[in-house]
């Protein structure tokens, strides 16, 4: 298939140089449009469209909060993702949708792609596949016409480049593929200053291999997808203001329900719609503890703080572990780390139980008028 801008003569010397019969209308194939015009919004429109008509058939139906986590995994994520497979757009998806109020730790720990990371990874594959394979046919005609004297790492992006040369660049890996010398910007940017010098007053090894790229990640040195996506958002979240560096796996491989390792993760991230936290949004509600009434509501005081709380603990045994903490913690997130890095699995996973049974007893006071008695 050709540009438009190219003469019909072209199109047909060129047809007949690389066997093709009949150049292809801009069709679609394997249900992606085949050409990427100017406008990406008409091209990508029907990710949009398709989304839409997967969620059509859940719309009707009352899901759960966690019911939706795994919708927007199993549908709003897949397809995306099925897209960026075999084509490599750069950045085409800004997830505002699924991302807009929710930190990036968030999406990370919860197992949320984020979707601008995982495109870079993607694309660093295609990427991959023109530095590791310079004979390959894509290969020669990108080197052709973007880098005919240098090698990938080292292109630029040049005046006018295509959509597609522009989405790869954007993931040009730094190195030095065949100088047999030693590479001094990236030694300097990873090695102290002592051992940069130390290294590069040894000669570079010569006479053996050629040298070749490895990816570091990867126990074979061949890229893959995975690796790279974990080490930029690993970069991404700890460069995150919202970061909270605990382990979040302990919740999420708790064995108790899914709903309650949710909620969990949602009272230690400090997002539950407590009557303080819906107040100070601008709810028009009482920020007062619904049980006790005297005190404002958030999540330490929910679970801890309030009065209407001790005899839960008491009567499950593990007051005195929460007692002997309550002056050294500042949060009721930290509580929860510190009490889950104590405790065996299976009190942690009782823990977590209790939490999720507490918030539900309030809720059934709340909206059913359920017994404020704590014993029930
Ligand atoms: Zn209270």
């Amino acid at each position: 298939m050709f540009s438009n801008n190219l003469a019909p003569d072209l199109k047909h010397g060129l047809s007949c140089i690389l066997g093709i019969n009949k150049s292809l209308d801009a069709g679609r194939y394997l249900g992606l449009p085949s050409l990427v015009g100017r406008s990406k919004k008409i091209i990508f429109r029907h990710i949009q469209d398709r989304l839409y008509q997967k969620l059509q058939n859940w719309r009707k139906r009352p899901i759960s909060i966690a019911g939706r986590a795994t919708l927007i995994k199993a549908v709003a994520q897949a397809v995306p993702v099925y897209y960026m497979s075999v084509s490599f757009p750069a950045n085409f998806i800004h997830f505002a949708q699924l991302g807009s109020g929710i930190p990036l730790p968030c999406i990370y720990n919860q197992g949320f792609r984020d979707f601008t990371a995982f495109n870079v990874a993607m694309l660093g594959k295609q990427a991959w596949r023109l530095v590791s394979n310079p004979t390959s046919f894509v290969s020669r005609i990108y080197k052709a016409k973007y880098y005919p004297r240098g090698v990938f790492m080292e292109a630029r992006l040049g005046n006018s480049p295509s959509f597609l040369w522009r989405s790869l660049w954007h993931s040009q890996l730094v190195g030095n593929s065949s100088s047999n010398s030693w590479n001094i910007d990236m030694i300097s940017r990873i090695f102290s200053a002592r051992d940069r010098d130390c290294i590069l007053n040894l000669p570079p090894p010569s006479g053996l291999e050629p040298d070749r790229i490895i990816w570091h990640w990867t126990s074979n040195g061949v890229y893959s997808v995975k690796s790279s996506y974990r080490i930029i958002m690993e970069r991404l979240v700890q460069n995150h203001h919202f970061f909270i560096d605990d382990d979040w796996h302990r919740i999420w491989n708790a064995d108790v329900p899914y709903k309650a390792r949710y909620f969990v993760w949602r009272a230690l991230r400090g997002v539950l719609p407590t009557r303080l936290s819906l107040h100070s949004r601008g709810v028009q509600i009482s920020p007062l503890c619904p049980l006790c009434e005297r005190n404002l509501e958030n999540s330490w005081h929910t679970f801890v703080g309030c009065p209407t709380t001790t005899p839960v603990w008491i009567e499950t045994g593990i007051w005195t572990d929460i007692n002997s903490l309550l002056g050294e913690v500042n949060s009721f997130t930290e509580l929860g780390f510190r009490l889950l890095r104590n405790w065996p699995k299976i009190i942690g996973d009782q823990f977590i139980m209790i939490l999720w049974s507490m918030w539900h007893r309030r809720n059934d006071i709340i909206w059913n008028d359920g017994p404020r008695d704590p014993n029930w």
